[in-house]
């Protein structure tokens, strides 16, 4: 069986960057995607980030994601595409189907950086044709050049929904409303703003009942909803849409942490099931990290600083990197990822870390009773 020095799982920013920090150790790195073109979710990317210029604020996802691959590529890693890892055993054996052969590959670190996935809320209709995540209709329009369809009901004013809403009005689709069943909108101010500029109405405090039609979608009902977020009677309203997109949330892709072993513990903050890790990414299983959203959802700036820490870490673990050098720079990394989750959007995260760590300290103190 061969083996690496580390064997990253997902070429996305978090595993990007992960190989990046511990190449340059000179670790012998392997990034393995299941996707035909690395970069994850930046090279759907097409708005600028925001936040500070020494987090690539106001620099656009795809930009991003092709300076990573560049400097993956300076520091010698290797990046293996349509390569789905189907397997993690006693830790650090990959399985990885690659064509029609399936291959196993020992590693003395491994790192997963495997994402997220988007969430889905059940309503009559909803396996009509024309229902989809709005992560999906960003992959069609963006990465693909096709648009998802031409009148559109955007589910969901965080984040994601704020920003493919405008990037779908961009593509020549009209959006014809954002609901969501908060009573404020959680994106940013200005993606929501540039979205009700163009005179898309925000109906907020309200969910969506149905999708009806005949084979796809046709039209869809919302309605208010009370204070125990159920639709109020008498308050339904109909639009003509062919195109549902749900920005319902994301939830961390657990898969390969759970088989590996990892102790789990549930953070609604972060997304739900999680692997308990510390702050360097590093699991209950020995030499196996996590960084980015497979760890708790966040975003793909505080994924390439946690990919970064997970690299250094692995090094370090090998003896790679010279101890002092290390500690400094693993100091500078958690300075930075603090000054990024310092704002109003970092209270979530900070709050879920505490709750993570105070159960980590309780198991400590099982184990050792
Ligand atoms: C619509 C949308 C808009 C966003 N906008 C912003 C923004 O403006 N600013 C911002 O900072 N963040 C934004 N984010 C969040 C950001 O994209 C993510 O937080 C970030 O991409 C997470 O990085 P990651 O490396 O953890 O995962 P991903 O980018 O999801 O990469 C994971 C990679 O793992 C691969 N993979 C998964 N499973 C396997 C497997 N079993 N085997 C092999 N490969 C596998 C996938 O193919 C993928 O390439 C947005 C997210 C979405 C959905």
């Amino acid at each position: 069986m061969k083996r690496r020095d580390l064997i990253i799982i997902g070429a996305g920013p978090a595993g990007l960057s992960a190989a990046i920090e511990a190449a340059q150790y000179g670790l012998d790195v392997v990034v393995y995607d299941e996707n035909a073109l690395p970069g994850g979710q930046l090279f759907k990317q097409i708005h600028k980030f925001f936040g500070s210029k020494e987090h690539r604020a106001r620099e656009r996802g795809f930009r991003i994601g092709q300076q990573l691959l560049e400097e993956a590529g300076r520091a010698g890693v290797e990046v293996v595409l349509g390569a789905q890892v189907i397997g993690l055993y006693d830790g650090l054996i990959v399985q990885v189907v690659r064509g029609d052969r399936i291959e196993r590959v020992r590693a003395n670190a491994v790192v997963i950086a495997t994402g997220a996935s988007e969430n889905m809320v059940p309503f009559p209709g909803w396996t009509l044709p024309g229902v989809i995540g709005a992560g999906a209709a960003q992959t069609m329009a963006n990465l693909h050049g096709v648009r998802p369809g031409n009148d559109l009901l955007m589910v969901g004013c965080g984040n994601v929904g704020v920003v493919v809403a405008y990037q779908m009005l961009q593509a020549g689709c009209r959006v014809q409303a954002m609901i969501d069943a908060s009573r404020a909108i959680g994106g940013y101010g200005v993606h929501a703003a540039k979205v009700a500029r163009t005179g898309v109405p925000f109906f907020l405090g309200h969910t969506i009942l149905q999708a009806e039609g005949d084979g796809k979608v046709e039209s869809a009902t919302i309605a208010q909803v009370d204070e125990r977020w159920q639709p109020v009677p008498g308050t339904e309203k109909t639009f003509a849409v062919d195109t549902i997109c749900l920005a319902v949330g994301l939830t961390p892709a657990t898969q390969l942490s759970r088989m590996a072993g990892c102790t789990m513990i549930n953070l609604p903050g972060l997304g739900g099931l999680v692997p308990a890790t510390a702050q360097n990414g590093a699991t209950s299983v020995p030499g196996l990290y996590v960084a980015g959203d497979a760890g708790g959802i966040e975003e793909a700036s505080s994924a390439m600083i946690r990919g970064r820490l997970a690299g250094l870490a692995a090094a370090r673990r090998q003896g790679f990197a010279d101890s002092q050098a290390a500690e400094s720079r693993g100091q500078e990394l958690h300075e930075s990822l603090d000054r990024l989750r310092g704002g109003p959007f970092g209270e979530r995260i900070r709050a879920a870390e505490e709750l993570m760590h105070k159960a980590l300290e309780k198991e400590a103190a099982c184990q050792t009773a």
